[in-house]
């Protein structure tokens, strides 16, 4: 579904990715799993098309998005949850589900019902402002309005940053359920290795813009590599 072909991607002096090489086939959860400025958010928003690959191709569904602008990118069936959410925090729960929706120009009402089967909490906090949301309801929603665009891939960078055990298990398990039962195909960057891992059925490492490892989540989680950079020697 999605392939990344040699990607190189540069920020001015800074070669952030170096000779990138991934593929997330349909109804696949692949996790990239990296340490602080790796460049795993440089590779989801080169996917984006902002900013662009400098050298080698991306292609979704195998067309090449290498050089299209990232509002016909997104128009293609593609959803990102950036780093940090980034849900509009004057907005209410609803007002921000339904800006999901109207990108993309979806008949809002079979989705909301989805997103709120998937997350309860944000039905009973719909007339709430987003900015006022705890940080584990901010990334339901987040996920939640992404979800309102219906992509066929869903992009997400560390959901699980600076949120407690508990709600990253439930974020985690709202993945697994779209992925299941909706056919979502996820592409998810996590330095939470471990649980990443585990939901994935496959994933590469990224270790100063290149890839170095790459594996089943399970093959991954057994690398002694793996264990010693990403999983505390655990
Ligand atoms: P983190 O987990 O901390 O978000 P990351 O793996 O997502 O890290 P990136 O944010 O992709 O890493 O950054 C990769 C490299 O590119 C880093 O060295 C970073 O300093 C650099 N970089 C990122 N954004 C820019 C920018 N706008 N201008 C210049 N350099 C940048």
């Amino acid at each position: 579904m999605l392939a990344i072909e040699g990607v190189w991607t540069r920020y001015g002096a800074v070669e952030a990715l170096r000779d990138v090489s991934i593929e997330v086939g349909q109804r696949e959860i692949v996790t990239l799993v990296g340490a602080n400025g790796a460049g795993k958010s440089t590779l989801l928003m080169t996917i984006c098309g902002a900013p662009q690959a400098q050298k080698g191709r991306v292609l979704f569904e195998g067309r090449d998005i290498t050089r299209m602008p990232t509002h016909e990118i997104m128009r293609l069936g593609l959803a990102q949850v950036p780093e940090g959410r980034r849900v509009f925090p004057r907005m209410s729960v609803m007002e921000n589900l339904l800006m999901g929706a109207q990108v993309a120009g979806h008949d809002p009402k079979p989705l909301l019902d989805q997103v709120f089967a998937l997350f309860p909490r944000l039905e009973e906090r719909q007339a709430q402002r987003g900015g006022t949301l705890s940080g584990g309801e901010q990334q339901m929603l987040a996920i939640g309005r992404a979800m309102m665009s219906k992509p066929r891939l869903l992009l997400l960078d560390e959901p699980s940053l600076g949120l407690a055990p508990l709600i990253v298990r439930q974020i985690f398990a709202a993945i697994r359920d779209l992925n299941e039962k909706e056919g979502l195909t996820v592409l998810l960057v996590e330095q939470n290795a471990n649980q990443a891992l585990r939901l994935a059925h496959r994933g590469y490492v990224l270790v100063n813009g290149r890839i170095t490892l790459r594996g089943s989540g399970q093959e991954l989680l057994a690398m002694p590599e793996v264990r010693d950079a990403y999983l505390g020697g655990g």
